[in-house]
Formats: C-alpha cells, sequence, structure tokens
C-alpha cells in the first residue's frame, strides 16, 4: 500500500487516481502528525510526502518516519511545488528521502517511479525476511551445537566416573575419547591395550564391528603397561544411534578377572567333587550288585527285599548319571571331554535307546516314528546320551500326556536328522534362546520338576563336536520338540 502525504486534497485526489489505475492500493494523510500515526499503525510499501504541509513540514515527517525502527526503510518521495533549489532537494535526501519530484507531476515518470521503489522495498523486504529466517537458523544452529557439547561433556564425565575403560569413537571407528583408566593400559588414545597373544586381536574384531554396524562383546585378557599379568575383561561396545544413523560409538572394558577365577574354582571343585562321589558310588554300586545275586541265589524272585534292592540301584543310576553329567561338565570346561569316535550304524543305537527308555518309564507311550539306516562316524554312547537326555526330559517335563514321539530320518541334504516330540509343559518363546546354556533352567517350571540344568548344555557340546545342529521348538502348555542333525558317514570308495 502506498501512503499519499498531502495537506491539499485536490492533490491527494489527482495522485490517488493515477496510482489506482495502476492497480496500487493508497492511502492518504492531511498532515504530518496524521502521517505519522498511520505508519506506526499500518505498513507501506512506499509515502509519496508534500514538503510543504502546515505544522509539520515533509521533512521533519521523513526525518520521523527514519527514526522508527518499523518504518525506517520505507521509501520517501518527495513532492514539492516550491522548493526546486538545490538546497532543498539536498534537504530532503538529507532527511530520509529517496527521490525528489517538482511540480507538476509527469504522471508517466511518478507510475516509473513508484514502480521501481515498490519493487524495491519489496525486494528489500524479502531481503529483510530472509535475513531474518537465516539469523533465526544460526541462533539455532548455535543452540543445538551447545547442547551437543553438553551432552558430549555429560557423557565424558559419566564415562570418566565408572570403574571401567571407557571410550568413545566416531561412526567410521576413529577413538575420539578416552577416561582416565585407559592410560593404564595403552600410552596413547589412539591404540587399543595389548591383549594377551592367544587371544583374538581387538583391532580386527573393531574394524568387522565397524563394517558391519553390529555391537561388539567379547572376552579378552590385556595388561596393564610395565606389568606382566593379562587380566579378563569384557569388552562390549554399543552404537549411539540417531534415528537409523550410527553417530558413535561407547565401549567399555569390565575387568572380570575375579569372576572368572571364581568361575575356574567352581570347575575345579565341581571336577573333584564329583571324582571323589563317583568312587564309593561305583563301589556301592558293586556291593548292591553282589547283595542281589546273593538274595536270588538264597530265595529267588525274593519278594519285598528284591523290590527295595531293584528301587535301590535304580536311585544309585540316577545318581551315578547326575554325577557323570557333572564331570563332564568340568571336562567340556577344560576341553578334555574326549570322543570315541568311529563309524557305526545308527539304526541299532536308537533302537536300544528307545528300549531302555521304554523298560524304565513303562507307562509312557514311546512312539518311534521313520527311520535312519545309515551310518555316522562319531561316538555312539555320546549320541546315545543325547538321544536319552532328550527323551527323559519329554518324560519328565509331560506330567499329563503321557506320549512321546521320536523320529528319525534323512534331510535333504543328507544329514541324520533325530526329533523327540512331548506334549508337556512346553517353554515359552522368550526362554527358547537359553534352553541349551549351562545350569539355565526355566523359572517357572523348575520347583515343580528335578535337576541341574546341564543335560542340554552337554548333548549341545556333544553335537557340536559332531558337526552337528540341535534346537528347539516350542509352546508354553503345549508341547515340545527337540531335535539334533548330524553328518551321514559317507564311504570313501
Ligand atoms: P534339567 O532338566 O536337569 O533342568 P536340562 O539341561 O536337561 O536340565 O534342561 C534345561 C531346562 O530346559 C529344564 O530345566 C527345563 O526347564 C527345560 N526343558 C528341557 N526339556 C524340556 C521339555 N521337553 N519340555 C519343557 N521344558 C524342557
Amino acid at each position: 500500500m502506498i501512503l499519499i502525504v498531502d495537506d491539499k486534497p485536490e492533490n491527494i485526489f489527482s495522485l490517488r487516481r493515477i496510482l489506482e489505475i495502476n492497480n496500487f492500493e493508497v492511502d492518504s494523510a492531511l498532515s504530518g502528525e496524521e502521517a505519522l500515526k498511520k505508519i506506526l499503525k499500518n505498513s507501506y510499501a512506499l509515502i509519496i510526502l508534500d514538503v510543504q504541509m502546515p505544522g509539520m513540514d515533509g521533512f521533519e515527517v521523513a526525518e520521523n518516519i527514519t527514526g522508527y525502527s518499523k518504518s525506517k526503510d520505507i521509501p520517501i518521495i518527495f513532492l514539492s511545488a516550491v522548493n526546486t533549489d538545490k538546497r532543498f532537494i539536498t534537504k530532503g535526501y538529507a532527511s530520509g528521502g529517496i527521490d525528489y519530484i517538482t511540480k507538476p507531476v509527469d504522471p508517466d515518470i511518478l507510475i516509473l517511479k513508484v514502480k521501481t521503489l515498490h519493487k524495491l522495498y519489496e525486494q528489500t523486504r524479502e531481503l529483510n525476511e530472509i535475513q531474518l529466517a537465516l539469523r533465526a537458523e544460526i541462533e539455532f544452529r548455535k543452540h543445538a551445537q551447545s547442547e551437543l557439547r553438553e551432552r558430549v561433556q555429560e557423557l565424558r564425565s559419566i564415562l570418566e566416573s565408572i570403574p571401567q575403560i571407557a571410550f568413545t569413537a566416531q561412526s567410521n571407528g576413529k577413538i575420539e575419547f578416552v577416561n582416565q583408566h585407559w592410560f593404564n593400559y595403552s600410552d596413547s588414545e589412539e591404540t587399543f591395550p595389548e591383549t594377551h597373544p592367544d587371544d583374538a586381536n581387538i583391532s580386527t574384531q573393531w574394524n568387522k564391528t565397524i563394517a558391519n554396524k553390529t555391537p561388539l562383546e567379547m572376552e579378552i585378557r590385556i595388561k596393564k603397561l610395565n606389568e606382566d599379568v593379562y587380566r579378563c575383561h569384557l569388552l562390549r561396545v554399543m552404537p549411539v544411534m540417531e534415528g537409523t544413523e550410527i553417530v558413535k560409538w561407547v565401549g567399555t572394558f569390565t575387568d572380570i578377572e575375579e569372576q572368572k577365577q571364581a568361575e575356574k574354582r567352581k570347575d575345579e571343585f565341581l571336577s573333584i567333587a564329583s571324582h571323589e562321589l563317583k568312587t564309593p558310588l561305583t563301589s556301592i554300586k558293586a556291593y548292591m550288585q553282589l547283595l542281589e545275586r546273593s538274595f536270588d541265589a538264597q530265595s529267588p524272585g525274593s519278594g519285598e527285599t528284591g523290590k527295595y534292592l531293584e528301587r535301590t540301584l535304580f536311585q544309585i543310576d540316577k545318581l551315578h548319571s547326575l554325577i557323570a553329567d557333572l564331570l563332564d561338565i568340568s571336562k567340556i570346561e577344560s576341553g578334555k571331554l574326549k570322543f570315541n569316535k568311529k563309524v557305526f550304524d545308527f539304526e541299532p543305537v536308537i533302537e536300544n535307546t528307545v528300549d531302555i527308555i521304554r523298560q524304565t518309564n513303562k507307562d509312557f507311550n514311546i512312539i518311534r516314528r521313520g527311520s535312519a539306516n545309515v551310518q555316522i562316524y562319531g561316538d555312539d554312547i555320546r549320541i546315545e546320551q543325547v538321544i536319552i537326555n532328550y527323551l527323559t526330559n519329554a518324560i519328565k517335563y509331560s506330567p499329563e500326556n503321557k506320549d512321546v514321539y521320536i523320529e528319525s530320518h534323512i534331510t535333504n541334504d543328507g544329514q541324520l536328522r533325530v526329533s523327540v516330540k512331548d506334549f508337556g509343559v512346553g517353554i515359552s518363546a522368550e526362554k527358547l534362546d537359553n534352553i541349551f546354556k549351562k545350569f539355565y533352567r526355566v523359572e517357572e517350571t523348575s520347583h515343580r520338576f528335578q535337576g541341574l540344568g546341564i543335560g542340554l548344555y552337554i548333548c549341545a557340546e556333544i553335537i557340536k563336536r559332531h558337526n552337528g545342529f540341535f534346537g528347539v521348538e516350542s509352546e508354553e502348555g503345549k508341547g515340545s520338540v527337540f531335535y539334533f542333525t548330524v553328518p551321514v558317514y559317507k564311504n570313501p570308495e
């Protein structure tokens, strides 16, 4: 909108017409005072200002306008009939005018000037807006940056206060911060602590982590500078995400040497205790068998006593297999679990195992499905141990339903697959991943069923050592299928 300021209504009228014909919106004021009030209230793109007015003259009005921050950028054209003198024109420019036109006004020239100045005003306004937006953007970034700096500072103080060795790295893996503990193990923040020669190399694992964009977790032995002993640490590195992007990595080395030593002592204790238990138990069993035979000789089918002897021998067998499991565990820990591998026929092994289980669990229907007349290269006693374990678990964890299926077949890729299906208590989905771990027992059912939580761990180790796979599918309250596969032996000829 254009504001015309003139004390003569007829002048305003003629100017307004010229401008309105050219599609400009026009407002007017009959005095300098009125003009200033309007300028404070409205926004104008251009002011056409008469110089000679009673009261406040055009120059004074212009000086006031350019003094307000709101209106200082509005272009002003002075219009004067009398003061064509150079002095006045100079004063016009000095008081903030952009142009000085003397009357009589040539409408074409006026319109050209108005259009140019109007356009100039619009451009200035746009530029101002852009400048404002840019300023806001800069402020925003400054603020974000200082917030980020604060967050980084906070993270670093936290990392300084923890007892672990800690570091952060950029998304490309370049280490950018290490806490004070780091320098007990490395003299440079670019170099990882020295690892035991038998352990994996941290840098190699680190590069893999960066390339695969996956968290890193590994146990590693590292040693302090100027010390000779290596201590076991758990190295964990987690990505810090912003949306789907990794922006940083945060890593810690936690000293787990004490824990490792305690585990070792526990394993040693288990190993010694189970050895010590096994010897007298073997003697007890032998004496019990002698006793059973002597009773049989005296009175064949010797009633109650025979029954008690049989039950005692059954319990001794259970104790025996518990101790054998404990011994196996300590052998696995020390890498001494031995396998007596040879080529053997699989079918008699599974038949025999199912027979043994049927005899000792007469109230269950152990149903055989499929067959696998193949040879396996492995330890038949250990494979039998896995099948017995699967079957006894299926029985133990099925207090209601007495059907158990055991199936064997050859898979399309030439593996022997054995599965045991029960309709017992089942296992909830979130527990399945842990089922084959050492000492793991499903808490909800552990009070109802006795056990140590080591049978499946041993099975897993046996199958791994036969280059096979193992697993479980289960639904809580419906039952489970435990399976394993091992490669079929192929005659080289
Ligand atoms: P244990 O039976 O002595 O506890 P295992 O290593 O054989 O130890 O089994 C580990 C855990 O897995 C068990 O405690 C039990 O919670 C669960 N489990 C194993 N087999 C079954 C099964 N057939 N049905 C339901 N849960 C099972």
